[in-house]
């Protein structure tokens, strides 16, 4: 891997660089586009962090700079501010820098921050979206987001909650007939948990979650809204993962398709 110090080019010098943002999917990198899968082989700079597969930093060209600026909950290897100018420099260098991003760089990915960024520095930037884990996890976990008897519409939420504490609008996400999904809601699932409960969604809602999703070491556990958080500890089950809320997570038991080792039936 290489330091994050992009060697300075001459001023005037320059060829114009710029920044692809491209989201990385979210992790089997079948599920890359054909246009994120271009221009990684084609980048000068791949800036990445955890959650982006393995396999697919293997497209990377073995002259290109890797850049690794984590991101584990609680263990930020670069903070944002950082990560903002460092995208700066290197494409002011001349460099053509693809930031790549687990799922989707728009879904929790604070993509829109870091464009900010570019934006005020003049860096010419384009964004390539990518299978966001709502989608990629709940497909290969084979619990449709919707379903024409259980839910007309579906919500993704952040679990990353401050302090703890209920910032969420819990109403909202108690609506009947809805698939909630939450990102980053291993942590607080105890509380997001009690305050769905508390408003409103009956304790036997089936619920579920899903580790490394898409990936050979997926797992699922199944159970309902009251005994997920129990649930989770008894499997040892760990971030990243992805919490299915809803009636549509019974299909699991059912669509599951993706072969793999460890699936864990709770409820
Ligand atoms: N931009 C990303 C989300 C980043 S937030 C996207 O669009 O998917 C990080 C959270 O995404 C994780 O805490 C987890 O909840 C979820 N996540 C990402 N990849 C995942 C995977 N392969 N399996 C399960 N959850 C995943």
């Amino acid at each position: 891997m290489t330091p994050p110090d992009g060697a300075p080019v001459p001023r005037g010098k320059a060829p114009e660089g710029a920044v692809s943002l491209v989201g990385a999917g979210p992790g089997d990198p079948e599920l890359l586009t054909l246009r994120a899968a271009r221009l990684i082989a084609a980048a000068d700079a791949v800036v990445y962090d955890n959650l982006v597969g393995e396999h697919i930093l293997t497209l990377i060209r073995d002259d290109a700079e890797r850049i690794y600026v984590g991101k584990e909950a609680g263990n930020h290897t670069l903070p944002q501010s950082e990560i903002n100018t460092l995208l700066v420099r290197l494409a002011q260098a001349g460099k053509h820098v693809v930031r790549l991003k687990g799922g989707d760089p728009f879904i929790f990915g604070r993509g829109g921050e870091e464009i900010e960024e570019l934006v005020q520095s003049g860096v010419r930037f384009e964004v390539v979206p990518g299978i966001t884990a709502a989608s990629g996890v709940s497909a290969y976990a084979g619990i449709p987001l919707t379903h024409r008897d259980y839910a007309q519409s579906c919500t993704f939420a952040t679990g990353h909650l401050q302090d703890g504490t209920a910032d969420l609008d819990w109403a909202a996400l108690a609506r009947p007939h809805q698939t909630v999904v939450i990102y980053m809601g291993i942590g607080a699932l105890p509380q997001i948990s009690k305050q769905l409960i508390a408003h409103g969604v009956p304790a036997d809602t089936p619920a579920a979650a899903v580790q490394n999703g898409t990936t050979d070491r997926q797992r699922t556990v199944v159970a309902t809204l009251g005994t997920l958080a129990d649930a989770l500890a008894d499997a040892g089950l760990r971030p990243p993962a992805l919490l299915i809320v809803g009636q549509v997570v019974k299909l699991h038991h059912r669509l599951d398709w993706y072969q793999h080792a460890l699936t864990e039936e709770t409820a």
